[in-house]
């Protein structure tokens, strides 16, 4: 690689004090770690040494990169984020599961570089599973096989499966190993069957030495993906490879799990993750913000903790919400600031509650870990077309909106398509516990979030 002409320290630093005023919530603490080598061809080069943080950084961040760099050196130019071991100076896509092609890389899960040991507080509700990961990614194979770990919503699940992925990528880099969601499995086992192509899918799958799958609750009633996700985990067992699933229940309770699948997922370790306590509450806010980088009075997080006890993810939510705040005020990050960002969202009282439309769409994008813009798209997949379905039907029970307005408000639908999610939903949740626990706990969520009205 050319190391010529150096650009100055000052690019650096202008870099990042750039992203860190115009992009904070991209911003984390190893930004100052990234090193530019080289302004060449309207391209600037920036070195970046692990990976996994430079596959996240050119498949996320690349945009605002590329706009501070246009801002600082006034020139049209491009960025390129590339590791020490290229020569060549392109980034090599991070090949998780070996021989798929470039567009089904796109249906790996992207490893967060948030999501390692390093950033996760252990506390008396997620020790056992902790411990777990951490022994999994010790002895592929020969700790706890498979490993399953369930728990609700926003409590780590994902990031101790992110960090178990890491860990044996940082030690054996040329592991083989398959992160999906459950739903990008069936996805791709189906895709696989209508083209004809099953010879490849099971090629690709009962070749890896680890297998990650994420929510392996939404395998139930999708028969035909359970039958072949049987027979791609007993091939990896026989095999002495390891499994790792994530679900938010324990194998016993995910409706319609086949009793030979429930048997082979007890045959490992099972374990649960349950709330933090306040501690770990208060641990964890301090992680946080310093993986941020945010100044923060010391008192904050223990605010923020006596307030909050449902999941991590809201924790996380309401830290975010005051350093907005007292960004758009132009204050510093005292307790408080911290009180007057948090004032609207005081837990709610016995007192009438009226969920909005967009409590309705927050609670069912964090219950199904579904984007915004997937909800208002034209996408007709199921893991996205039924979290829809369930926004207009409970937008239908909680809102005033007609049928016009939800469906306009949902990607420009129209009428009749909301009058039938309304219909499809009301029928099948008197059949479909699933759905029923599902709608029950969207509903919970909501609930806690409604105003005093
Ligand atoms: P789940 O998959 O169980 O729904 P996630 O793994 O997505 O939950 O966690 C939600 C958020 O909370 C993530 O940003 C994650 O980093 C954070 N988090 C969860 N548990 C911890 C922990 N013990 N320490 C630090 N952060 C945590
Ligand atoms: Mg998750």
């Amino acid at each position: 690689m050319r190391k010529t002409p150096a650009p100055t320290d000052d690019l650096k630093v202008q870099l990042t004090a750039f992203l860190r005023k115009n992009y904070p919530e991209i911003c984390r603490h190893w930004f100052d770690e990234i090193e530019p080598v080289d302004v060449d061809g309207g391209v600037l080069t920036l070195l970046v040494g692990e990976p996994v943080r430079r596959n996240y950084l050119q498949r996320t961040c690349l945009a605002p990169f590329t706009e501070a760099a246009q801002a600082i050196t006034g020139r049209l130019l491009a960025v390129r984020f590339v590791g020490e071991e290229c020569e060549s100076g392109d980034a090599p896509p991070m090949t998780l599961v070996g021989g798929l092609a470039p567009s089904e890389l796109d249906e790996q899960l992207l490893l967060s570089p948030d999501y390692i040991f390093d950033t996760f507080v252990v506390g008396p509700g997620n020790r056992l599973a902790h411990a777990a990961a951490i022994a999994v990614s010790a002895n592929l194979g020969g700790a706890y096989n498979p490993l399953f770990i369930h728990g609700g919503v926003g409590l780590g699940k994902t990031h101790l499966l992110q960090a178990i992925c890491q860990t044996v990528l940082r030690q054996r880099p040329s592991a083989r190993i398959g992160y999906l969601s459950c739903q990008t499995f069936s996805e791709l086992f189906l895709g696989c069957v209508k083209s004809g192509r099953m010879q490849d899918f099971r090629h690709r799958f009962r070749n890896l030495d680890m297998l990650v799958i994420d929510d392996i609750h939404f395998l139930s009633k999708r028969d035909q993906t359970q039958e072949e996700f049987f027979h791609t985990f007993n091939s990896l067992y026989q095999a002495g490879k390891q499994l790792v699933l994530s679900s938010d229940a324990s194998p016993n309770e995910i409706p319609d799990l086949e009793a030979r699948l429930v048997s082979r997922f007890n045959c490992g370790l099972v374990a649960r993750v349950d709330k933090p306590c306040y501690e770990t509450r208060v641990a964890i806010l301090k992680a946080k913000s310093a993986m941020l980088g945010l100044d923060i009075a010391d008192d904050i997080p223990a605010f923020i903790a006596s307030r909050i006890d449902t999941n991590i993810r809201e924790l996380e939510g309401s830290l975010t919400k005051v350093r907005g705040f007292a960004m758009a005020n132009g204050l510093t990050m005292t307790l408080d600031v911290a009180k007057r960002a948090l004032a609207d969202d005081r837990p709610p009282s016995s007192v009438s509650t009226k969920p909005t439309i967009q409590m309705i769409i927050d609670a069912v994008t964090l219950y199904y870990d579904i984007k915004l813009s997937d909800l208002m798209s034209k996408r007709r997949h199921k893991s996205i077309a039924l979290p829809r379905q369930i926004c207009m039907w409970l937008a239908r029970k909680h809102t005033r909106y007609s049928l016009e307005e939800i469906g306009g408000y949902f990607g420009g639908r129209d009428h009749t398509t909301v009058l039938h999610a309304e219909k499809k939903v009301e029928r099948t949740r008197n059949t479909d516990l699933e759905l029923a626990q599902a709608i029950d706990r969207i509903e919970g969520t909501i609930q806690r979030h409604a105003p005093v009205g």
